[in-house]
């Protein structure tokens, strides 16, 4: 197909985000963290859980910036049970809470797809651009992937940091991707929700980037869209 004045013509391939651009968590983080706390008898408000887990998470973030960013399986699992650890203090059985959490959301139930991807993806592909995830999920993304109705092909597709080494938005990460689609950066096309890690540290790797603005905070301007469906249909023009 031919593409024109969008802005995007160039673009041959996308890379989507999962957590916040492609799934959710539902129920919410909080509120299967407070149930987790519920089982060994310790009541906490799920605004209390979900102040603590957006500190614990950010902090961890943060200090991923100011280091290398170099992650693997077995960081990533030790990363959730600090964080984990961070925001349900005080439990008898901390080890029993953390193997239900890490569980939890290694399964496609805990999580929803949000209603524009298969709809977005359709465009993108029908368009003949090239598709994959790219996340700092661990490996258990493919089998959320895998178990989520119409999100099963993009199963096969994902680079995800803690297989390539590098976490988001370090630029080893981008080039990996980029790589495996066999393409330079500048015709990949990063999408997601996060302004650093899907749309700054992308640019600064070469790549094109859009952010998904889902609640509106970023507020209109060039490269930001409401919906996946809306990117879509800017990047196929
Ligand atoms: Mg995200």
């Amino acid at each position: 197909m031919e593409r024109s004045g969008t802005g995007y013509e160039g673009v041959r391939a996308v890379i989507l985000d999962a957590v916040g651009t492609l799934i959710d968590p539902a129920p919410s983080v909080a509120e299967v963290y407070a149930g987790a706390a519920r089982r060994q008898g310790l009541e906490v408000e799920t605004g209390e859980v979900r102040r603590r887990f957006k500190e614990h998470f950010r902090r961890d973030e943060l200090d991923d910036l100011r280091g290398p960013m170099v992650t693997d399986e077995s960081i990533e699992y030790r990363r959730w049970r600090r964080i984990v650890g961070g925001v349900l203090p005080g439990l008898a059985e901390p080890d029993r809470a953390f193997l239900e959490l890490w569980e939890h959301f290694g399964r496609p139930d805990a999580w929803r797809c949000f209603d524009d991807v298969i709809p977005a993806v359709g465009l993108l592909r029908e368009a003949g651009l090239a598709v994959r995830v790219g996340s700092n999920f661990d490996g258990r993304l493919r089998q959320v992937l895998r178990g989520l109705p119409g999100l099963e092909p993009l199963a096969d597709s994902v680079v995800i940091s803690s297989e390539v080494g590098y976490r988001k938005p370090h630029p080893s990460f981008y080039r990996a991707a980029c790589d495996r689609l066999e393409l330079p950066p500048p015709v990949v096309l990063s999408v997601g929700d996060d302004p650093e890690n899907d749309d700054a540290g992308a640019r600064r790797a070469g790549l094109s980037a859009a952010l998904i603005d889902r609640s509106g905070r970023v507020g209109p301007r060039p490269g930001v869209f409401p919906d996946l469906v809306s990117l879509a249909a800017a990047v196929v023009g």
